[in-house]
């Protein structure tokens, strides 16, 4: 029998990628919208990655005992002070959306240094008596201007070291492969199989 496992998220983006990587390991992945969860606005004030992560998951902890992933991401840009990281959806919505947030940190940047970092915190609850934490950093450079049209977010205008080329540039399995999201997915992936959840 599959593991089933409940993402508390309604981002399509993330639940496809999320989907890809765990599905061929017998794994089901529900979003909220599949099994009709619903959940208020949920207020992330948390201190970090982690904490917002573990906010999200106990707010639908308290509607199923299924297990259950949330997770927290964000892009830090070092000249700018390493943000919006932990504000990076709330920046976007400031900005009236992604390609204007993704104009103004070009406009930030010029003449300064584009390093940069995504992180991804992954919080799994309802499996043992305490939250696990699954982390994936990936270190890059901002671009100078966007480039490529696949995914979501700041994808065009993050170039991850790895690859040298945006997020956006990337089919979906070499984002995968790569990514913040991907990095920490690998690794609850490696706890699910070491714990007989997934093989
Ligand atoms: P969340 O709080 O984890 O849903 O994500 C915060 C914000 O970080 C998103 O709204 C995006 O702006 C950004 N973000 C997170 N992951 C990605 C990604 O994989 N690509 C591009 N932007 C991302």
């Amino acid at each position: 029998m599959n593991f089933e496992l409940l993402v508390a998220t309604n981002n399509a983006h993330k639940l496809t990628e999320i989907r890809q990587i765990l599905s061929p390991f017998h794994i089901t992945v529900y979003g909220l919208n599949d099994l009709n969860i619903k959940v208020g606005d949920i207020i992330e004030n948390g201190n970090n990655y982690y904490e917002n992560a573990l906010i999200k998951a106990s707010a639908i902890q308290k509607l199923t005992k299924m297990p259950i992933i949330a997770d927290d991401s964000g892009l830090e840009i070092e000249a700018l002070g390493n943000k919006p990281g932990l504000h990076s959806a709330r920046y976007a919505e400031e900005c009236g959306g992604h390609a204007n947030a993704m104009k103004q940190i070009i406009s930030d940047l010029e003449g300064k240094d584009r390093t940069a970092r995504f992180i991804c915190d992954i919080v799994l609850v309802n499996v043992e008596d305490k939250p696990l934490l699954f982390e994936g950093i990936v270190p890059g450079k901002i671009a100078y201007k966007p480039d490529g049209t696949t995914g979501f977010g700041y994808d065009p205008i993050f170039i991850c070291d790895e690859l040298g080329k945006s997020y956006a540039s990337l089919t979906q399995e070499e984002k995968n492969r790569v990514s913040h999201r991907g990095k920490a997915l690998k690794k609850l992936l490696t706890y699910l199989k070491i714990n007989g959840y997934a093989r």
